[in-house]
């Protein structure tokens, strides 16, 4: 009697995450429950039709980003769901600014955990570098075997040291790795974060006016990059209260820069202000506004100033628009720019004749690094997930047992 694996989904997609632990005895445990990149805004009933919600089980959430956790909401109401404590947070974040508060509740692990039980299973989350923050990698022991799921994951400098720690001593007798495989196909360079904070600065220092930047708030690495290279050149980094909340949440007892730091300020914009006060937020707004501004402040000004699509009308209100001695900066994943949503910042700027830059790295590893990982930890068998270019570029994991969605793998 051993473990049985199931992808319930992902073995062919990137998002939509979904993997069951069976143990011989009944129990379970279900690896993220990802809500699909590709489900259409508002859509319900998303979670795959092969996950069994009649017989319990407990939920382990890798990290905040919606291709992973996004389907909580669905799961029943008595299965507990677990996930990193700063997870936790900005899992509750996105609920609370889209003004759907999220209704489940998590148990939470912290970086300095340590392995723990859950009914015959032993979970140990490894932290990882990843764009997401408090991301981990899951390693789970149960009837006398050993699964390794990496999650997402990179090695790209600042927090690579995470994973190159792993890899020098990557825990011993790893029955299965779960491995993602998103940049698998794609041979350009992955980029560090210093590299890129370098690029930031070059822009920076050329561009005579402001540099809009559009970038995830979640993605708090990056928050660091855009930060540090604003500091270097002089400038003031403008974020919107949405990031400020972010970084309120999470930063305490880190390094991360928050409110109050030097060279960053808060915009206190109408639309965003008043979601906040008609969430009874109004101390966090108090809090806020002795490093806030308003948007009016942006104009004539020299800040590194975040636009997303949400924030052009009051920007707009106040008198803010680009102009020709200013920047654009799109740092997210390129694929992006095809959804309104997401070109539109992008466009205003263009058309004022604002210089339009793409500096961004993936929050992804290399095929490179994917490979050197994978023959670091030296799996009895490699279970490819989260990649679409798999069936191509299976060389050089090592034995690969590739799997249909909701296929069960007896783990030998
Ligand atoms: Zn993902
Ligand atoms: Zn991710």
């Amino acid at each position: 009697m051993t473990l049985t694996l199931t992808v319930h989904r992902g073995t062919q997609q990137i998002g939509g995450s979904c993997i069951e632990i069976a143990h011989p005895d009944g129990d379970r445990l279900i690896l993220d429950a990802g809500r699909p990149l590709d489900a259409p805004e508002g859509a319900t009933g998303l979670l795959p039709a092969s996950l069994d919600r009649t017989r319990p089980a407990t939920v382990l959430i890798s990290h905040p980003h919606q291709d992973h956790w996004g389907l909580v909401e669905e799961l029943p109401l008595t299965w507990p769901i677990w996930t990193g404590s700063a997870s936790a947070k900005l899992i509750a974040v996105t609920g609370d600014v889209t003004r759907r508060p999220l209704a489940r509740t998590f148990e939470t692990w912290d970086s300095r955990s340590g392995p723990f039980a859950i009914g015959p299973f032993t979970v140990t989350p490894i932290l990882t570098d990843h764009s997401a923050f408090d991301a981990y990698m899951l390693l789970v022991d149960g009837a006398g075997k050993r699964l390794l799921y990496t999650g997402d994951f990179r090695r790209h400098r600042r927090k690579s040291a995470l994973v190159d720690r792993i890899m020098a001593q990557p825990p011993a007798d790893i029955d299965v790795l779960l491995t993602e495989g998103t940049n698998l196909g794609s041979d350009k360079p992955v980029k560090t974060e210093d590299e890129i904070e370098h690029e930031f600065a070059e822009l920076f220092a050329r561009t005579k006016g402001r540099v809009f930047v559009s970038w995830s708030g979640q993605n708090i690495d990056r928050t660091v990059t855009i930060y540090r290279a604003a500091k270097r050149t002089g400038r003031t980094l403008a974020i919107d209260l949405y990031t400020a909340d972010v970084l309120d949440r999470i930063s305490e007892g880190t390094g991360v820069p928050r409110a109050g730091f030097p060279n960053l300020k808060v915009v206190v914009t109408r639309g965003l202000g008043g979601s906040y006060r008609s969430q009874s937020r109004e101390d966090f707004i108090e809090r806020l506004v002795p490093h806030g501004i308003s948007a009016k402040r942006l104009e004539g000004s020299r800040d590194v100033v975040m636009l997303r699509r949400g924030l052009i009308h009051d920007y707009q209100r106040a008198g803010v628009v680009p102009t020709a001695d200013d920047a654009f900066n799109f740092s997210m994943w390129r694929g992006y720019l095809s959804e309104p949503y997401h070109s539109e910042a992008l466009e205003w700027c263009r058309a004022a004749g604002a210089e339009i830059a793409y500096i961004h790295t993936s929050g992804h590893a290399s095929p490179a690094d994917l490979r050197a990982f994978a023959t670091a930890v030296r799996p009895k068998t490699v279970v490819p997930v989260h990649g679409v270019k798999w069936d191509e570029e299976s060389h050089g994991f090592g034995a690969v047992r590739r799997l249909a969605d909701a296929e069960p793998m007896a783990v030998l």
